[in-house]
């Protein structure tokens, strides 16, 4: 049997570009039992996409934003949002991050997948490792099967959360049919840090918190929270989107310097209680051994308490893929044509996803560039089959 298209990947950008595909014959693979990362997605509450405008949106995928203009333009914010309506899953505003309402991401993803498995041949546990193009057809190898397919659209998604899936093989497929893999590398990581497992499961909310790189400073403000391997949380990720082998990440416990010391001033109570005003009481009891009340302590010891407390720092690295949420790097951007997500280099083989040298930033950028590019893909396959029904005919 020769299919029409093979879709090779049953991940957020592969399912929409299945459910999408008129041609009759489609085959679905999926090295696992598909849409696994998607199922767990933003904590179970899927951050499904943004509703920032079109202009903001793409500067959150520097630098190669300009690359999803066309894909926007196709299928964009409402449209990710009426498509999930369509299929009964509420979604809600979270500031501008659009979130699931009435649904798990479990629940989201399951429903998604039937869709596709309904309309297509679906080979859930079939990895595929290698294509080749003969003639004009491909030639699709898996461990015990090979598969005969007119069109190709590679959404093998990235390299991180291995036991999803993204296990990195298409990049070698892809660099076998002629194409340019951007070096990967963890995008939107936690840090890996000695000395945070004692405190393991503490969190911290809206502390400024600063990154060193060298000479260089980062400062935000967000959240984090401790981990046996380091420190993640949303104010993280955002700052692992900076270049880095090694660097000092820092917290403000206390917020503003002075405000604290009139505070502590003031305070008629052990110094340790105060600070449990600012902070969870099993961090304050970690950092904090004196058990003197404010008015024992002397110049010297007030200054290094506030010292403490505002330069509280450890050195970070990024941790490796099994931990990052996001891969950078991928596929050249350069070798597929951004209006058709069609290789550049490879008749008939198309792209969508993460597996493209596109990352986007927290709050749901990730998935809205899967949605758009597997729809795009899909929207021009096609109208390839419809231009050329000559061509596509069965032989
Ligand atoms: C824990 C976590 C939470 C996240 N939360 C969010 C969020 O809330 N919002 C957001 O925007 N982004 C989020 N992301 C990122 C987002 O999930 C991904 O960017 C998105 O799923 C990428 O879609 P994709 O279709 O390109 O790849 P994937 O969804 O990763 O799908 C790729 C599929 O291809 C299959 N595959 C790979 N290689 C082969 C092969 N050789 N043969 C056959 N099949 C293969 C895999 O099994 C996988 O199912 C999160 C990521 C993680 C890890």
């Amino acid at each position: 049997m020769i299919y029409d298209v093979a879709v090779v990947g049953a991940g957020a950008c592969g399912l929409t570009a299945a459910i999408h595909l008129n041609p009759k014959k489609i085959i679905l693979f999926d090295s696992k039992k598909g849409a696994k990362k998607l199922s767990i997605t933003g904590n179970n509450i899927c951050n499904v996409t943004n509703k920032l405008g079109l202009e903001n949106f793409i500067e959150h995928y520097k630098p190669n934003g300009n690359f999803l203009r066309d894909a926007f333009k196709l299928f964009f914010v409402n449209d990710t949002i009426k498509f999930l309506q369509s299929l009964g899953i509420q979604t809600t505003l979270d500031n501008t991050r659009v979130i699931l309402k009435n649904k798990t991401s479990k629940e989201m993803s399951s429903i998604i997948l039937q869709i596709a498995k309904d309309k297509t041949t679906f080979r859930p546990n079939e990895r595929i490792i290698d294509i080749r193009k003969e003639g004009d057809l491909f030639i699709l190898k898996t461990q015990n099967h090979i598969y005969i397919s007119k069109i190709v659209l590679l959404a093998c998604g990235g390299k991180s959360f291995k036991h999803t899936g993204t296990d990195g093989t298409c990049y070698d497929i892809a660099k076998k049919l002629g194409h340019t893999i951007v070096k990967p590398t963890p995008f939107e990581v936690p840090f890996c840090s000695k000395n945070t497992e004692n405190l393991q499961g503490i969190s911290l909310y809206n502390k400024e918190i600063t990154l060193k790189i060298n000479n260089k400073k980062k400062t935000i403000t967000g959240d984090i929270i401790f981990t046996h391997f380091g420190i993640s949380g949303p104010a993280v990720l955002e700052l692992s989107e900076n270049d880095f082998e090694q660097a000092i990440l820092k917290m403000n416990l206390i917020g503003d310097k002075e405000a604290f010391e009139n505070n502590l001033m003031s305070y008629k109570g052990k110094v340790k209680n105060l600070i449990k005003r600012y902070i969870p009481q099993r961090l304050a009891d970690n950092i904090m051994r004196t058990d003197k009340y404010v008015k024992e302590l002397s110049k010297k010891e007030i200054n290094s308490i506030i010292d403490t407390l505002i330069n509280f720092s450890f050195t970070v690295k990024k941790c490796s893929f099994d931990k990052a949420f996001v891969t950078k790097g991928g596929i050249s951007t350069k070798e597929i044509d951004p209006k058709t997500m069609e290789s550049k280099i490879v008749k008939n083989l198309f792209f969508c996803g993460e597996l493209i040298d596109i990352q986007g930033s927290i709050g749901g950028f990730n998935l809205q560039a899967a949605f758009s590019t597997g729809f795009l893909a899909a929207y021009e396959i096609n109208k390839k089959f419809r231009k050329n029904r000559k061509a596509f005919a069965d032989k």
